[in-house]
C-alpha cells in the first residue's frame, strides 16, 4: 500500500488525508500543536474552493457551522456607517461570501471527514528527511522514524520541514501586520462584518461568530517586521502605541487582545516557492504558495490543492516515478491558479490603509461609490476566490465522487 506522511493539520493537511485514505493509501498525519488547533478568525470558501467541498459531500457540514455574518460594512470613528455590501447581493463575490466559518470549525470539519484508518500524530513535527532507494525515510521529534512513499508538507507559512528539504524559498512581504484575537461580544456588536480605516494606516475590523464571542482585528503598515522576536506581552503593548487615539471600538480590541489567550500576529508575506516537490516530498497549501488573508482565498485553494494532489496521486501507476509525476502534474494544474492569486491589483493593501486624514476621506468616498468604482473592481479581484474555469481533474472509477 502506497503510504503517505502528511505534515500539518489545519485545511490543507486534514483535506488530502481525507481524499487519500478514501482511495485506499495509507496516511498518517502528524502535528506540531498538541491538539488541534481551534484559533483562527472567520475565512470563506468560494469558487473552485466550494466546488471541492460540494464533491467531498461537506458543503451542508460547513454551512451548519456558518458564523452568520449578513455583510460586510464600513464605519466611521462614531460607528456611522459609510458604506455596506450585504452577502445576499447574490453575486457571490463581495467581501462576504455564502460559506464563511471560523478557520477551527473549518479544520475540524476536515478532520471528522478523514476516515478512522487515518494515524494522528499531535505535538510532533519532521526533524530529519532522507532519500532512499526505497522512499523516504523521516525522523521526528520524539526521535522516532518512518518510511514513507509520500510525504506531503501542509505546515502553513513558515514551513520548516519545507526549508529543510528545498532551503529559504522565496517570500514577498506585503508591508503589513495583521493581530487577529477573540474578545467578548457585547451588545454594541451586531452581524455585520465592521471596518474602520484610520489615518497612519490603520485598520480595526470586528466579525460575528457562531460561539458567542466577536472575532478583532488590528492592521497596520510597517516599513519592516518590527514585531518580529517580540512575546505576547511586548506585541501587546507595542499594538497599543500603534493604535494610540484611534477611536470607535479600538479600545475595547486593545483591552480584549491583552485578555485574551488567543492573539496571533503575523507580518503578512507571500510564499513564491519556485518549485513545490522535490523527491517524494511536495508541498501544499500556505506552505507552497500563501496568498495572505489581503490575496484572499487561502482556505479555499487549500481545499483545491488538496484535491488536486489526491487526485493525480490517486490515478498514478503508484510507482515511484508514477508519483512523482503526479506530483509535476499537480503542480501544472494550480500554478495558474496560485499566479492569479498573488497577483494582487495594484496599490493593495496600501490602497485601503491610507496615511492621512485626507486619504481616509478618499477611501470612504471611493467605499461609497463601490458599486462602480476601482475600489470595487480591487475589492472582486481579492474577494472573488479561486476560478478554475475548467473541470477538476477526475479521481479514478468507482472513488464515489
Ligand atoms: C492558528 C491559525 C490561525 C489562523 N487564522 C487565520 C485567520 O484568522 N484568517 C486567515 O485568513 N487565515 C488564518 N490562518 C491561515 C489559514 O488557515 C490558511 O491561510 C489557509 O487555510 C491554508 O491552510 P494550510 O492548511 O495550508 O496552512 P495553515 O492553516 O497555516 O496550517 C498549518 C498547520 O501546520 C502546523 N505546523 C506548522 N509547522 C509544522 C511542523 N513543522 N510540523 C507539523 N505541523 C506543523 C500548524 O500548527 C498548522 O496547524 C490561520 C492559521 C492558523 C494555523
Amino acid at each position: 500500500m502506497t503510504s503517505v506522511l502528511v505534515t500539518g493539520a489545519s485545511v490543507a493537511g486534514p483535506a488530502v488525508a481525507s481524499l487519500l485514505a478514501r482511495q485506499g493509501l495509507d496516511v498518517t498525519v502528524v502535528e506540531r500543536a498538541d491538539s488541534l488547533r481551534q484559533g483562527g478568525q472567520n475565512i470563506d470558501v468560494r469558487g473552485t474552493g466550494r466546488e471541492v467541498l460540494r464533491r467531498m459531500g461537506l458543503e451542508d457540514a460547513v454551512r451548519a457551522r456558518n458564523t452568520g455574518e449578513v455583510g460586510t460594512r464600513f464605519v466611521d470613528e462614531s460607528g456611522s456607517t459609510v458604506s455596506e455590501i450585504p452577502v445576499d447581493l447574490g453575486e457571490n463575490d463581495g467581501p462576504t461570501a455564502e460559506l464563511e466559518i471560523l478557520r477551527g470549525a473549518l479544520s475540524q470539519v476536515l478532520v471528522d471527514d478523514c476516515p478512522d484508518t487515518v494515524a494522528w500524530c499531535f505535538g510532533t513535527h519532521v526533524t530529519d528527511v532522507v532519500e532512499t532507494d526505497d522512499g523516504t525515510q523521516v525522523t521526528f521529534s520524539d526521535d522516532s522514524t518512518g518510511r514513507f512513499d509520500v510525504v506531503v508538507v501542509a505546515e502553513g507559512v513558515g514551513s520548516a520541514t519545507r526549508e529543510l528539504v528545498m532551503g529559504e524559498v522565496e517570500q514577498v512581504e506585503l508591508g503589513m501586520y495583521s493581530a487577529y484575537g477573540t474578545i467578548p461580544r457585547t451588545d454594541v456588536d451586531d452581524d455585520w462584518w465592521r471596518v474602520l480605516v484610520a489615518p497612519g494606516s490603520r485598520q480595526a475590523a470586528l466579525r460575528p461568530d457562531d460561539e458567542g464571542t466577536t472575532r478583532a482585528n488590528l492592521n497596520f503598515l510597517a516599513d519592516g517586521p518590527e514585531l518580529a522576536g517580540l512575546g505576547p506581552a511586548q506585541q501587546r503593548a507595542r499594538l497599543r502605541e500603534r493604535f494610540e487615539g484611534v477611536g470607535w471600538e479600538v479600545p475595547r480590541i486593545l483591552d480584549g487582545f491583552d485578555a485574551g489567550d488567543d492573539l496571533y500576529v503575523d507580518w503578512l508575506r507571500q510564499v513564491r516557492a519556485p518549485r513545490w516537490h522535490e523527491g517524494d516530498v511536495c508541498l501544499l497549501g500556505d506552505a507552497a504558495w500563501c496568498v495572505t488573508p489581503v490575496g484572499g482565498g487561502g482556505a479555499s485553494l487549500a481545499l483545491v490543492g488538496a484535491y488536486v494532489l489526491a487526485a493525480f496521486l490517486s490515478s498514478s501507476d503508484r510507482s515511484r516515478d508514477g508519483l512523482h509525476d503526479a506530483f509535476a502534474q499537480y503542480e501544472d494544474w494550480m500554478r495558474p491558479l496560485v499566479d492569479e492569486a498573488q497577483d494582487l491589483p495594484r496599490g493593495v493593501p496600501r490602497l485601503a490603509a491610507p496615511r492621512t486624514r485626507l486619504g481616509v476621506q478618499a477611501f470612504r468616498l471611493g467605499a461609497r461609490a463601490a458599486g462602480l468604482s476601482p475600489v470595487r473592481r480591487a475589492a472582486q479581484k481579492i474577494t472573488g476566490g479561486p476560478q478554475a474555469g475548467r473541470e477538476l481533474p477526475p479521481f479514478p472509477p468507482a472513488d464515489g465522487f
